[in-house]
């Protein structure tokens, strides 16, 4: 697996959102991209998921060039997403809502099944039968991230997966997303737990203004308090 997002421009009409960004995700690491809100971290993400067309730039996975392609032939060469807010189907139960979009993106080399997500994440296996919109604000979440699984991305990217959760489970949906990293997937991370991201992730993008303006691994994060102060506002 691999990504990179070469000097990309992304417009909303008029209004410039991204300004030459670049970015590069190794194989098998979980990388986060930080910022303040509105500096570009979901028009990222949806620049590389063919949500929003950039302007200028290209982005490559495994090679091919994916900028320009559409949503749906993205995801399907090895692109996953757990979207902002969730978005899982709330009238349909947990076992529909995990089997309604799967598939083997990944040509074997990933191989996420009913049974080994359910594996993964145990809370689902009782809830099989509950409706969508029956289940936590954790439940849905291990519902959004084993839905991404059953596509078999090689990269998944989750989009503020833990927003609104309570700190318990947060963590634990953090310790699943490490033990999916040890299967061989790579993990893009929007999220603001910067304390907690440090211990799952390998690297890191500060994202201002619709452009990289620090990037670094953890324990270089971890050591310069005065970027939190300047670009992450904690
Ligand atoms: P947040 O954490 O709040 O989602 P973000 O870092 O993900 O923030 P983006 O949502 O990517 O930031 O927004 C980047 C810029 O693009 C902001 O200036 C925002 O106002 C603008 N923007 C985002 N979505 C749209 C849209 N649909 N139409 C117009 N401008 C948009």
């Amino acid at each position: 697996m691999s990504l990179s997002v070469k000097n990309i421009e992304t417009f909303y009409g008029n209004s410039q959102a991204l300004f030459g960004l670049s970015l590069d995700i190794a194989t098998g690491s979980v990388t986060t991209l930080l910022g303040r809100n509105g500096m570009g971290k979901t028009t990222t993400v949806n620049s590389i998921i063919g949500n929003i067309r950039c302007r200028s730039g290209e982005i490559f996975f495994n090679n091919d060039k994916i900028s320009g392609l559409p949503a749906y032939l993205v995801a399907q060469k090895g692109i996953g997403l757990v979207p902002e807010g969730r978005q899982i189907f709330p009238n349909l139960n947990v076992r529909e809502n995990l089997i309604a979009t799967a598939a083997n993106y990944s040509q074997g080399k990933t191989n996420w099944t009913l049974d080994t997500v359910l594996d993964l994440f145990p809370a689902l296996r009782e809830r099989l039968n509950n409706m969508g919109n029956q289940l936590s604000g954790g439940e849905q979440q291990m519902l959004a991230i084993g839905r991404a699984l059953m596509l078999n991305p090689e990269l998944l990217i989750l989009d503020e997966a833990t927003e609104g959760l309570a700190p318990l489970i947060r963590k634990d949906i953090w310790q699943k997303l490490y033990d999916v990293k040890q299967t061989g997937i790579s993990i893009l991370l929007i999220d603001k737990n910067l304390e907690e991201l440090s211990r799952i992730a390998d690297y890191h993008y500060i994202i201002e203004k619709g452009t990289v303006a620090w990037q670094g691994d953890s324990d270089a994060l971890l050591a310069a308090p005065d970027l939190k102060s300047r670009y992450l506002g904690v």
